[in-house]
């Protein structure tokens, strides 16, 4: 059985995500410590967060035991010209 931490913590993923693509952006990575993802990936947004889900391979620099990190992918929109003022 899986706790309840973990099974909010995939449908906030996966709310998220969805949230995401309705606005035209998506994940561009997510960093969740890796001793952690088969629980995240037992739960039933677990195939859709593998699938989905761009999760850092490999060991982050700071710690994520106690939070997860999500980078969107936001386009840039092109920059007014400057304001020219008197
Ligand atoms: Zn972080």
């Amino acid at each position: 059985m899986t706790d309840v931490g973990t099974l909010l913590m995939a449908d906030h993923l996966y709310q998220l995500h969805q949230a995401a693509k309705a606005q035209g952006s998506g994940f561009s990575m997510v960093i969740f410590d890796t001793q952690y993802l088969p629980r995240l990936f037992a739960t039933r947004r677990g195939p859709y967060l593998q699938q989905s889900v761009p999760f850092m391979k490999g060991r982050p620099w700071v710690r994520h035991d106690e939070h997860y990190h999500v980078d969107f992918t936001i386009p840039c929109q092109p920059q007014r010209p400057a304001e020219v003022k008197p």
